[in-house]
């Protein structure tokens, strides 16, 4: 056990997972300050609470490493190339997430960890996870990326069965020593590549949760970078490598067989048998991504121990947060659908995938990204195309090569009153029994606070037409 008395501890962050690191250090003794770049009034204000706590705050200064540190544990968003950390790299002094830290807490009883991660579809997954082994009975939480800070969960001590971890990339680039039960790579696209550097190092981090795997590792048959990823993984003897396909499974893999969810690995005699878990119809949405999800979070339940019955009622009882894939209304037999959580072109692509005629708004911040690629795998799907946002040209210039017959209405705003005018547009592309579906395959800021404001502007746009349409 790591002794935490005295030691003195650098926490990177004035946020979330930075004050919960820094008031737990500090309740186990550890001597604490913590660097931030910003000095706005909220970063005042959170550090005059901590230092009537007793910890010490620096702001206005993310870069030199206070005298004397012996551990830095820095929020999952710093990159690695940070001036700090060359600093400490220099000093000889080591650098680690909240997640670790929170494994190093865990007493000899703890709560075993389901972990998961992928470039998207985490929240979803571990969400459905945690459905899932509730329904089983177990007392559980999804935490990790979402939820309590994983800290504060952990000091809980045993009020936890088993959790359902959401691990991003750059919290797992800093928990070298975490072990999870069983975990899972739900799929791997280009993401945050100018954080990790390279797809290679991308990869590398997300790797890392399968290491010391005890009983599964479950990987996504359709995408062969993860399976790739369970092989290079040092795991514990008797880890089993677990696949997950949306069609009919191998011995060792979850799949779909008639519309029927089925098992073909925690099953005795897995080459002739399989286990009914769920029906299609009992995931929501049952869009083919989702049941991809669906399938993984099974995987890890099953690895768990969990019954049939429990993935099933889980799975019913489970429905996703706001903004994915989230129907809105339905207007003159046109259905509106808010995807505003899909802010890459691979989550874009899953919801394009999962209708059969589309009026799409799209446009935002497009974060390096390029959309060939996916104009090219959607376009059969496109009845029209509103564009909005920063960087819309560049989608436009997609479309123009790669479906050229499509209609594009390019309203050339960035401005936030703008969603009305998109959906009016859309509208008017639309006929009956089309789908207009706001999945931007881009980030928000440029005309929005977040997604949340994106997809909520978008609700509101759809309801003012139905009124008008009423
Ligand atoms: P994350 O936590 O990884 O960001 P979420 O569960 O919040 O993932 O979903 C983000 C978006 O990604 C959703 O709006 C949906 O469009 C898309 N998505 C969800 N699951 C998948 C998947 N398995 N593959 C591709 N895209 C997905």
């Amino acid at each position: 056990m790591t002794s935490w008395n005295g030691k003195n501890i650098t926490v990177a962050g004035l946020g979330v997972s930075g004050i919960s690191a820094a008031r737990a250090l500090a309740g186990l003794g550890a001597r604490i300050t913590v660097v931030d770049g910003g000095d706005s009034a909220t970063h005042e204000a959170r550090a005059a609470e901590l230092q009537s706590e007793g910890i010490a705050v620096r702001l206005a200064d993310a870069d030199t490493l206070p005298e004397g540190t012996e551990l830095v544990v820095t929020s999952p968003g710093w990159k690695p190339s940070s001036p700090l950390f060359e600093a400490a790299a220099k000093a000889g002094v080591d650098v680690v997430g909240d997640v670790e830290i929170a494994w190093q807490l865990r007493g000899p009883d703890a709560a075993p960890w389901l972990a998961i991660t992928g470039t998207n579809g985490k929240t979803t997954t571990t969400q459905m996870l945690a459905s899932i082994l509730t329904a089983a009975g177990k007392r559980t939480a999804a935490v990790g990326n979402i939820g309590t800070p994983i800290i504060d969960v952990v000091l809980q001590g045993d009020a936890y069965d088993v959790l359902a971890v959401e691990l991003s990339s750059y919290q797992l680039h800093w928990a070298p020593s975490l072990r999870a039960h069983s975990a899972a790579v739900l799929n791997l696209a280009p993401d945050h590549l100018d954080w990790h550097g390279s797809m290679d190092a991308y990869a590398a981090d997300k790797g890392r949760i399968y290491e010391g795997n005890t009983v599964a590792c479950v990987y996504n048959v359709a995408d062969t970078a993860t399976e790739d990823l369970v092989r290079e993984a040092d795991v514990e003897e008797g880890c089993r490598a677990i696949g997950f396909t949306l069609g009919t499974p191998g011995p060792s893999q979850l799949g779909i067989v008639d519309g029927i969810l089925v098992d073909r690995a925690f099953v005795t005699n897995r080459q002739k048998n399989a286990q009914e878990l769920a029906e299609v119809s009992d995931v929501t949405p049952a869009a083919p991504h989702n049941l991809a999800n669906a399938l993984a979070a099974a995987a890890l339940a099953r690895a768990y121990g969990v019954e049939p019955a429990a993935v099933r009622d889980g799975l019913r009882a489970f429905r996703p947060d706001a903004h994915r894939i989230e129907h809105v209304a339905d207007v003159d037999g046109v259905t509106y659908i808010d995807d505003s959580k899909a802010t890459n072109t691979h989550a874009a692509e899953a919801s394009l995938a999962a209708y059969e005629s589309i009026v799409w708004i799209a446009g935002g911040l497009a974060k390096g990204a390029t959309f060939d690629e996916l104009v090219k795998k959607s376009a059969k799907h496109l009845r029209g195309v509103v564009l909005i946002g920063a960087d819309r040209a560049l989608i436009r210039e997609a479309l123009a090569r790669h479906a050229p017959e499509v209609p594009v209405v390019d309203l050339d705003r960035t401005d936030t009153g703008a969603m009305p005018a998109a959906v009016r547009e859309a509208a008017a592309l639309a006929t009956a029994g089309d789908t207009v579906l706001m999945a931007p395959a881009c980030a928000s800021m440029d005309m929005f606070a977040n997604y949340n404001k994106r997809g909520e502007a978008f609700a509101d746009a759809v309801r003012e037409l139905a009124d008008t349409r009423a």
